[in-house]
């Protein structure tokens, strides 16, 4: 469910008619509703309920401000990714004590950025790592609160680009070698070993990966507190999958999930993190596009819509679907049409869908791209120097862009021509 639904034959994010945005900012642009982000944050805590638990949102999927600040605001953690991202959270108010850094690559400096804003903890994800903070935290008469990320060896079953949690990845350390580096990390100053942490991919659609995972989670924490290890903290990852095609698919619940990690983790002590971020904000956005022309070609209609592959990347890098539908609704029993529906981006691969049945469009015509909150803004470029779209949030009556478009000019600007030239 969300809250993008037409109204009186027109399409409304929340109580704003998307065509009155349209007319605002100019399209491209993001559109997030607040009700929506809100309500898949509510969903987790109703899942997670009777456990102690922690949701922190996973940043990566949408990062700004505004969406920070609405999280924040529900009480939510954030799971970091990068210095920028730790900066990001602590810049919408959200404190050190609420953020969890993730990553396979984290350096000295951010490190340090967090161990003096504060922190939660690190997922650590190597032995080289761990030495590296120990060092750093120790050399600052710190002491950095640690899980170790361990790679469970489970298929996820889900887009390769996204499946982390198999041995051939590089997340986390085997879970056979875990005990082993538990005991290192033990002995190691400026560190605090709290818990275990485990992320097997994203866009999960079924529940078994999770459940494989979780068992051997709960395995490795009867070992390790056997070997003497305070366990205290489980951090599940977040992967939880949205359902990009409405017509055929069907993604397990949040209730669901919340009741394989009570049975599976349940009755271990510990607190419960979970690190959601495509279903708290996938489902909440929507790509919002002008169609520039329909072009008749030898055997079949393009439409030629003003975004890009720079805007949204997901169907290019993933060949993800997005429903694709008329911002002003289609009369009841329309013949469809059909379309390669493309950007105008140099590039084949700037291909949002093929053959895809429609409602008949035409130039200056709106289209909306669902479910596409999450990974879209965040991964978005200004290749063929198109700029940055404006992103929007909508509450109730009332909107705000959130990220106004750059001009021109900023973005010429930012490039230096050397004196030499
Ligand atoms: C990307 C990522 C997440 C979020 O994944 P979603 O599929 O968006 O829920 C959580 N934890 C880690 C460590 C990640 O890298």
């Amino acid at each position: 469910m969300d809250n993008f639904l037409y109204r009186d034959g027109a399409l409304y994010a929340e109580d704003v008619p998307i065509a009155e945005i349209a007319a605002e900012v100019g399209t491209p642009f993001y559109v997030y509703s607040q009700a929506t982000l809100t309500r898949h944050f509510q969903l987790f805590e109703e899942a997670l309920s009777g456990l102690p638990h922690l949701i922190c949102y996973a940043m990566k999927s949408n990062s700004n401000q505004a969406v920070i600040k609405v999280m924040g605001d529900l009480g939510a953690g954030m799971d970091v990714v990068s210095g920028g991202e730790y900066r990001r959270a602590k810049a919408a108010g959200v404190p050190g004590e609420r953020i969890v850094f993730s990553g396979v690559g984290k350096t000295g400096d951010e490190m340090r950025l967090a161990l003096e804003g504060g922190i939660r903890q690190f997922n650590v994800e190597s032995e080289p790592e761990l030495d590296l903070l120990s060092e750093i935290a120790s050399g600052m008469g710190a002491v950095a609160p640690i899980t170790i990320r361990v790679n469970p060896d489970v298929d996820a079953k889900t887009h390769e680009k996204i499946a982390t949690g198999k041995s051939e990845n590089k997340f986390g350390i085997p879970i056979s070698r875990a005990r082993e580096v538990y005991a290192q990390a033990a002995k190691l100053p400026g560190i605090d070993v709290i818990g275990i942490d485990v992320h097997i991919g994203s866009q999960l659609v079924d529940l078994e990966p999770f459940e494989q995972a979780y068992l051997k989670v709960a395995d490795l924490t009867h070992a390790l507190r056997a070997d003497g290890h305070d366990i205290r903290r489980l951090d599940l990852g977040g992967g939880l999958g949205i359902p990009y095609e409405r017509s055929n698919s069907a993604p397990p619940l949040p209730l669901e999930y919340g009741a394989l990690i009570k049975r599976t983790v349940g009755d271990l002590g510990c607190e419960i993190e979970i690190e959601p971020g495509r279903l708290i904000s996938g489902n909440a956005g929507l790509l919002v596009s002008g169609v520039i022309f329909v072009k008749t070609g030898e055997d079949r209609d393009f439409l030629i819509l003003d975004a890009a592959m720079n805007d949204l990347i997901r169907p290019a890098m993933y060949g993800a679907w997005h429903d694709i539908v008329p911002v002003r609704e289609p009369a009841a029993g329309f013949e469809h049409a059909t379309y390669d529906v493309v950007g105008p981006v140099c590039e084949s691969g700037d291909t949002f869908a093929k053959g895809r049945a429609m409602a008949p469009l035409a130039p200056g015509d709106l289209v909306a791209f669902r479910s596409a909150g999450a990974y879209g803004a965040v991964m978005s470029s200004e290749y063929n120097t198109r700029p940055l779209i404006p992103e929007v949030m909508v509450n109730g009556h009332q909107f705000a862009v959130i990220r106004a478009r750059p001009g021109f000019e900023e973005i010429i600007n930012r490039d230096t021509i050397p004196k030499w030239l």
